[in-house]
This record gives C-alpha cells, sequence and structure tokens, in this order.
C-alpha cells in the first residue's frame, strides 16, 4: 500500500489555495482542512460576542470555542461549525474577511489553531491550505506547495467569487481587503506568511485548474512514491 504524506500549502489571499487543496485531498483520497475558515470562524465569535483582539481577552474568549469541520453532502465539501452551528455562510462575508487578519496575529488565537492543526496530521494522509502550514503547522510535510499569481489576477477571481455572493460589492472594496490581508499577514510577528525554504513555487497566473492541478499532483505522485 502507498505510503499518505502531508501535503502543505500555503500563500497569499485567493491564490486558488483551497480549489487546489480540494481537488487534490479527492483524487487522493485525503483529509482536506482550510486552516482560513478556522481563524474566520474564531473572528466571527470575537465580533458576535464583542471580544478585545488582545492576548488576554482572547485566551479567555478561545475557551468558549469548539471547531469542527462537518461533511455537507450536498456541497460535497466539510462546512465549518462554530459551538455546533453552522457558520459557513458567514464566515466568507466582508464583515469578517475585514477584521480575520487582525484576529490572526493574537498569539493565543495562532496556538490555538495551530495545535488543533497539528493534531489533524497525525495520521498523515492530508492537505492542508493557510499560511504558516509549511513553516510552522507541519515543518516535516513531505510536500509543501507555495501558490502565487498576478495580484490583477487574483483581484478579479476573488471579486468573481465575492459578487455572485453580493451583486453589489465593488471591486475597490475587494482589492482594498485583499491588499490589508495580505499586508497583514505577512508582516505579522507571529508566524508571518512566508515561503518555507523547501517549498515548491506554483505559479498559477497563466495556468487554469486543470493544469495547475496536473502539476501539483506529479509532485505529490513523486514525493509519495520516494517516501
Ligand atoms: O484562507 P483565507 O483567506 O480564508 O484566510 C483568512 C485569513 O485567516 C487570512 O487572511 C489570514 O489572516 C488568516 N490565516 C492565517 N493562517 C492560516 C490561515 C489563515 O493567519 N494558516
Amino acid at each position: 500500500m502507498e505510503k499518505k504524506i502531508i501535503i502543505a500549502i500555503d500563500g497569499f489571499s485567493s491564490c486558488g489555495k483551497s480549489t487546489l487543496a480540494k481537488a487534490m485531498a479527492k483524487a487522493l483520497e485525503y483529509v482536506f482542512v482550510d486552516t482560513g475558515a478556522m481563524y474566520r470562524a474564531i473572528a466571527l465569535y470575537f465580533l458576535r460576542n464583542n471580544i478585545p483582539f488582545n492576548d488576554i481577552a482572547a485566551q479567555e474568549a478561545l475557551q468558549s470555542i469548539e471547531l469542527r469541520f462537518k461533511y455537507n453532502s450536498l456541497s460535497q465539501k466539510s462546512d465549518m461549525y462554530l459551538n455546533g452551528e453552522n457558520v459557513e455562510q458567514e464566515i466568507r462575508e466582508m464583515q469578517v474577511s475585514q477584521k480575520v487578519s487582525e484576529v490572526a496575529t493574537i498569539p493565543a488565537v495562532r496556538a490555538f489553531a495551530v495545535a488543533q492543526q497539528k493534531a489533524m496530521g497525525i495520521d498523515k494522509g492530508i492537505v492542508m491550505d493557510g499560511r504558516d502550514i509549511g513553516t510552522v503547522v507541519f515543518p516535516n510535510a513531505e510536500l509543501k506547495l507555495f501558490v502565487t499569481a498576478d495580484p490583477a489576477i487574483r483581484l478579479e477571481r476573488r471579486y468573481q467569487e465575492l459578487v455572485q455572493i453580493n451583486p453589489a460589492i465593488l471591486k475597490e472594496e475587494v482589492a482594498a481587503n485583499l491588499q490589508q490581508r495580505d499586508l497583514m499577514d505577512s508582516t505579522r510577528a507571529h508566524s508571518p506568511l512566508k515561503q518555507a525554504e523547501d517549498a515548491m513555487v506554483l505559479d498559477n497566473t497563466n495556468l487554469d485548474r486543470a493544469a495547475q492541478f496536473e502539476l501539483a499532483m506529479q509532485w505529490a505522485m513523486e514525493k509519495i512514491k520516494s517516501s
């Protein structure tokens, strides 16, 4: 039987990381984990309960937070549950997107999320996407991908995604949010977004989904065979 590996996928917002991770997990029959959803659910809890964005308040609030992914057979993907409530839709809304990167800078929040993410990888056979997966969560992952794309392409993809949910959304609003999150994610003190030294760079500016998937799967199969 083939050995199972850990695949860590990192990169800036709206590079298509989750789409790629999901497709790879499906093809390999691995577990897929979108770690951004965890930070989004924590941010939603903080916003709903007016929790101040500092380490002490966060430590206390986190004791009342239970995060869980549950498979949704209709959409054929996992939904994020916050304390038993399906929050998959709400965590994608702009009010959460605007605050999530600030919440993700809080050390207690990162420690809380990272501990759960590490535990999910114990049996390997997992594809996890985020910002610090190859550097902090799974520094020994067999395959690390760092996904990038031209900022204008990323904006267009993200805008097309969001305009379906909210036809009134402005491109400028989406652009500002992407820029703000990229800046906060790559400059924060604790586990900033950065390319792991041993990561393979996947620039998908000129690749469609199928071509990107094919290339990443080729790398994954090489790692599976050699591990
Ligand atoms: O992946 P997504 O864009 O949904 O992530 C939302 C936010 O969560 C990111 O902008 C980042 O601030 C934070 N995040 C993080 N570390 C991760 C995944 C997401 O800090 N591993």
